[in-house]
């Protein structure tokens, strides 16, 4: 892998990366972020433990407030030791 190779991989990342705040989700069909319609967000548990820590993983869902189409997005666990 040359320097080159991984500043290309980098770039290209960097340009996929669509930054969507805490109180928005990536909507599939608008293709861009959105917000939730108001009272629809919940946050749901998948069951899950993920992590060194065993952290139970929670996903948020909600309807795209533009064309009502499902959202949703897996939480980031952020607690450390
Ligand atoms: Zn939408």
């Amino acid at each position: 892998m040359g320097e080159d190779l991984l500043n290309f991989i980098k770039e290209k990342r960097h340009k996929r990366k669509i930054p969507i705040q805490d109180n928005e989700f990536y909507c599939v069909k608008c293709h861009k972020a959105v917000k939730a319609k108001i009272g629809s967000e919940q946050v749901i548990k998948t069951g899950k433990l993920i992590g060194r820590n065993n952290n139970e993983q929670s996903k948020k869902v909600g309807i795209c407030e533009h064309c009502g189409t499902q959202l949703n997005k897996f939480l980031q666990v952020c607690q450390r030791d």
